[in-house]
């Protein structure tokens, strides 16, 4: 008799310890089984099978509780490598979330435990046996052409009854076999020679003891080739190298570069379907593939001999999962690279500054490219919308219209940023003053055009637009503020002969949209580009001498403790866009609120300049890198339930010595009223250790509302 211990899917979120089975047979451990768990057939993962003289009887006298058998067990090798159960184990402690999660957040859909009915695609094929077959001349012929592993698909072509028959004689035999995919290749290119400031990078890479460097280097400074030469090398160790990119969609240069240098490499990211995604993964567990380009979760993948981790961009808050579990794929780089005695580079020309206090204090090796390839920076102006004259338009003014229309002149290309899509983002009664709101959630309704409806930002629901006021009955709404939409409006009215397109969230849903209008950016059929902080990342357009960042103060209004690093991201990257080749680009940004130290920093271009000033303000008011956040997230349709949980889950924090906030209300997102409790401490682990117990406590009452738990997170709103 053995006794397995599984960790089951659906175990409430304080249950993080395995349960015991019982089966005939030894269970390899990390397979996936079916057990029954509280009168439901549930996926679970084995994580240990153990021998036992005693019989059946026996054993449920020593456990105390009739012991239940193993069900099936449903794969034929472990699905995890004894690493990523580690990891996950690390993961659950560090984010408070249940190892059954942290295990499912690594596997694709297809192998996740709760998802047990996914099917895996499969792909029949033949097998050509040799030997004496009393054929026909006709069966030979087919026979002939036909060679071992063949696609039944492909030989039925041929023709099907011939096939039958070559069954039936016993000359060929029909398997099945999972479907593997293929990434489509370009042609290889050579590595372009490293100018002496990235070779010293390069070098300085390859040879530290450090196991973490912070490549700073600035927009169009060349970080990209860099990375390519360190893959090179790593590869030629026989190592495997990760490089993880914020969202692979908005960056298919990134894509075209690596695959025009390495033929075998993956893409890992949300566009592909579960089936291609669960046949990716096959491939790095199987070894197939040395190099994989891929967003977040690829940090997960089975890698067994892994050398580089590159994290481009490392400042982005995609990097951040805030679901359970609500973990940084730093850190979890960082545990792989310790695992595997692999190297990190975190990369970007606006580092986050926890990264970039590490760099100075030396934990991690700094490193910059000062430069640009082309030795330009961009020229940047500030406009002061507050002195603009009175009749001067508000969206474009008069000094953005004039670059415009050199930069039309001399057949280049401009690209205009405004982070807000949709016509207008406010809906306002001009009587009584009333905002036009969701009725799910507590924000305001966008006006789109194109559709003439209003829509939530939020939960995407439409509604009418209404004659009357709804509080004052009056005809008076008046629509607030532009988006994208009305950008590209008035963009055709002032050049009606240029090409001007818009991307963002509402014309680029469909696979692959992105791509299209990128490439036609790239031949030179659209003159101006309008896009929210989609079209601020990654882009190399040579043509590109303008952007324009309109409403470029408008993050700043958030009240959240990371804005102005938001905004001051934002602004740097966007700027970055311009002026990349020979000629020297120009940057105009459009704002109110001018003096702010986030838009002086654009204006310089001075990374320094804004890093010290907003230290200074996350050290007077102990917000990270100064401490850790600690979120406790309770979430309920129902308000009195909420109320309630928030008294409870006050009570058991109360005690702590940690600093809090008064519990705050945040607005309600989906029907879902929403109270934050914040925690902040610079001994994070002892943080973790007093809230596990706080959650346990609370989630043995019954009938509260749901926690949620977020360690640092970046948005507080
Ligand atoms: P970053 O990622 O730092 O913004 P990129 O890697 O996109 O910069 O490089 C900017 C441009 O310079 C690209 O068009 C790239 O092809 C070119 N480039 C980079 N390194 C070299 C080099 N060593 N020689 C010639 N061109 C280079
Ligand atoms: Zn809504």
């Amino acid at each position: 008799m053995y006794l397995v211990e599984v960790y089951v899917t659906n175990a409430s979120l304080n249950v993080n310890y395995p349960f015991t089975y019982y089966a005939d047979k030894q269970i390899l451990k990390f397979v996936r089984v079916k057990v029954s768990f509280h009168n439901k057939k549930t996926g679970a993962i084995v994580s240990n099978c153990i021998y036992s003289s005693k019989n059946y009887e026996e054993l449920c006298d020593e456990k105390g509780y009739k012991l239940l058998p193993i069900l099936e067990v449903l794969d034929d090798e472990p699905i995890i490598s004894q690493e990523l159960f580690d990891l996950a184990f690390w993961l659950s402690k560090t984010t408070i979330s249940p190892l059954i999660s942290c295990l499912n957040c690594m596997l694709p859909k297809v192998l996740k435990t709760k998802d047990l009915d996914s099917n895996i695609k499969m792909i029949r094929r033949f097998h050509k046996l040799e030997g004496n077959f009393d054929l026909t001349s006709k069966q030979k012929e087919v026979y002939d052409k036909l060679f071992d592993g063949i696609e039944s698909s492909i030989a039925r072509k041929m023709s099907v009854s011939i096939i039958n028959s070559l069954i039936k004689k016993g000359a060929i035999e029909e398997y099945y076999e999972e479907a593997e995919y293929q990434e489509d290749k370009s042609d290889i290119t050579s590595f372009k020679e490293l100018t002496t400031e990235q070779k010293s990078v390069y070098d300085a890479v390859i040879s530290t003891d450090k196991m973490v460097s912070l490549l700073f280097g600035v927009t169009g400074s060349g970080k990209t080739e860099v990375y390519l030469h360190l893959a090179k090398y790593y590869l030629s160790l026989g190592k495997e190298v990760l490089i993880l990119v914020p969202e692979i969609s908005l960056t298919p240069q990134m894509i075209s570069r690596v695959k025009e240098r390495f033929s075998d490499v993956i893409f890992y990211h949300s566009e592909l379907s579960d089936q291609e995604r669960y046949e990716q993964y096959k491939r790095v567990k199987q070894n197939k593939v040395k190099i994989v380009v891929g967003t977040r979760s690829s940090i997960f993948l089975p890698f067994t001999n892994l050398g580089l981790i590159i994290i481009d961009e490392e400042h982005d808050s995609s990097y951040k999962q805030d679901n359970i579990p609500a973990y940084h794929v730093k850190n979890v780089a960082f545990k792989r690279a310790m695992s595997f005695k692999a190297k990190v580079l975190l990369a970007s020309a606006t580092p986050s500054l926890d990264s970039y206090s590490h760099g100075l204090r030396n934990d991690y090796q700094l490193l910059k490219l000062e430069n640009r390839i082309n030795l330009k920076l961009p020229h940047v102006e500030v406009i002061d919308l507050s002195k603009q004259k009175k009749n001067s338009s508000y969206i474009i003014s008069d000094q953005l219209k004039l670059e415009l229309s050199n930069c039309l002149s001399k057949h280049k290309q401009a690209i205009i940023l405004l982070n807000r899509r949709g016509y207008s983002p406010i809906v306002k009664c001009g009587n009584c003053g009333t905002t036009l709101t969701c009725i799910d959630c507590d924000i305001p309704l966008s006006y789109h055009k194109d559709e003439n409806i209003l829509k939530c930002h939020q939960c995407s629901k439409t509604y009418k637009i209404p004659k009357y006021c709804p509080n004052c009955h009056e005809d008076s709404l008046v629509f607030y503020g532009f988006g994208t939409k009305r950008v590209e409006e008035e963009l055709k009215k002032l050049f009606p002969d240029a090409n001007i397109e818009r991307m963002d969230r509402d014309n680029v849903s469909k696979k692959g949209s992105h791509k299209l209008i990128l490439d036609r950016f790239g031949n030179h059929e659209i003159d101006i580009l309008i896009g929210t902080q989609m079209i601020a990342k990654g882009l190399d357009y040579p043509d590109v001498t303008l952007v324009g960042i309109l409403n470029a103060d408008a993050g700043l209004m958030h009240q959240d403790y990371n804005s102005a690093k938001l905004t001051f991201d934002l602004l740097m990257q966007a700027s970055g866009r311009s002026g990349r080749a020979d000629v020297e680009g120009k940057v105009l940004i459009q704002a109110f609120n001018v003096d702010h130290y986030a838009i002086k920093a654009v204006l310089k271009q001075d990374y320094e300049y804004f890093y010290n000033i907003e230290m200074n303000y996350r050290n007077k008011t102990l917000y990270p890198p100064y401490s850790h956040l600690l979120e406790l997230l309770l979430v309920d349709t129902n308000a009195e339930r909420l109320n309630k949980s928030l008294n409870i889950l006050t009570k058991l924090t109360s005690d702590l010595s940690y600093k809090q906030y008064r519990p705050f209300e945040l607005p309600k997102i989906k029907k879902n009223f929403r109270y934050r409790l914040l925690l902040i401490d610079k001994d994070l682990l002892s943080m973790l250790k007093d809230l596990t117990e706080v959650i346990n406590k609370y989630l043995s009452y019954k009938n509260l509302s749901n926690i949620k738990v977020d360690i640092d997170p970046l948005f507080l709103e």
